[in-house]
């Protein structure tokens, strides 16, 4: 365990939902993590793993079903009114579909300006002014843009106005909710390029969820990788790329595509077979059980834990 400060402490996470017939759907289930003071965690899985839900449940956007999630110190689920005002200043969302998330015909001014008012950052106009086309410049849009509305603007565009009025109340930890995959590829890089830009200007903690392994490992300190509501393995980018422990993160790499002709010949292979199982019926035992080529007998009877196996370097697999 590094012994460097904290910022976001998750414990024995669950987050279930009733479906219906006395079912039950487990969408996050049991999931431990921190995030230190200044890093990016990326989490990433395929769609319907928990990623998502995990993200908002971390950040109180949605209650728990089980266990704890404390922000510097602070239980975020049972903070009083004014504990929840100033965390709602303090951590800040990117929304997956800039489309969805900001109103289209609203100004773009007044988007940047209203978490300036809501907070009181400026103590005049003039100063709120300066502030708003301070952020604008900061994520490479202009005072022109201030006073045109929203639906004037492209999808990557408007990606930089919803992270302009993230950051117009000066948070310190930036929840990033797969803010590229509604974007054009040809955009995707530059939205990374800047949310990194701004993370080591702002020194940000950032917790950044992701489907695709390529993009999120050029903006994560650490990966965690989820499956079915697990955590599966938990390691420093560098060392999940190179030695991936899991089979599950082993087909996850496979699919990235590798620029280097030689690597990527050497690189072994691991294909996924069968469909993601349902959460609300997941197998017994380990959960990659039934798509795992390399399944022992133990593994559909008892569930892995999750095991710092290298310093640092968690998984949760019958193999280690
Ligand atoms: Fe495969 Fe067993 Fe490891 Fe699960 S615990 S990933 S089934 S080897």
């Amino acid at each position: 365990m590094s012994n460097r400060p904290v910022d976001l402490e998750v414990k024995n996470l669950c987050k279930y939902y009733n479906a219906g017939r006395k079912r039950v759907l487990k969408a996050v289930d049991d999931v431990s993590f921190v995030i230190y003071k200044g890093e990016t965690l990326g989490i990433v899985g395929e769609s319907g793993c928990g990623k998502t839900t995990c993200g908002k449940t971390c950040i109180g956007m949605l209650e728990k079903t089980g266990g704890t999630v404390t922000y510097q110190g602070k239980d975020v689920h049972s903070l009083s009114k004014q504990e929840r005002f100033d965390f709602s200043g303090k951590v800040q969302m990117i929304f997956q579909d800039p489309y969805a998330s900001l109103d289209p015909h609203q100004k773009v001014y007044d988007i940047v300006a209203e978490g300036i008012r809501i907070h009181k950052l400026a103590k005049d106009k003039a100063q709120e002014e300066r502030m708003v086309l301070e952020l604008l410049d900061m994520v490479g849009l202009n005072a022109e843009h201030a006073m045109r509305n929203v639906h004037e603007f492209s999808g990557g565009q408007r990606q930089r106005i919803g992270i302009a009025r993230a950051l117009a109340v000066e948070p310190e930890f930036l929840f990033c909710d797969e803010p590229i995959s509604a974007l054009d590829v040809s955009i995707q890089a530059q939205i990374i390029n800047l949310l990194m830009k701004l993370q080591k200007q702002r020194e940000l903690t950032m917790l950044f969820i992701a489907h695709d392994l390529s993009m999120v490992k050029h903006i994560s300190d650490r990966i965690a990788v989820m499956y079915l509501g697990n955590l599966v393995e938990l390691a420093n980018s560098a060392d999940l790329y190179k030695n991936p422990l899991h089979p599950y993160t082993g087909a996850l790499l496979s699919a990235v595509p590798i620029a280097d002709p030689k690597a990527s010949r050497q690189r072994q292979k691991v294909m996924l077979t069968g469909d993601v199982p349902s959460p609300v019926n997941p197998p017994a035992g380990c959960r990659f059980s039934g798509r795992c080529s390399r399944c022992m007998d133990v593994c559909s009877q008892k569930k892995p834990e999750l095991k710092e196996v290298e310093p640092g370097h968690f998984v949760a697999c019958h193999l280690y």
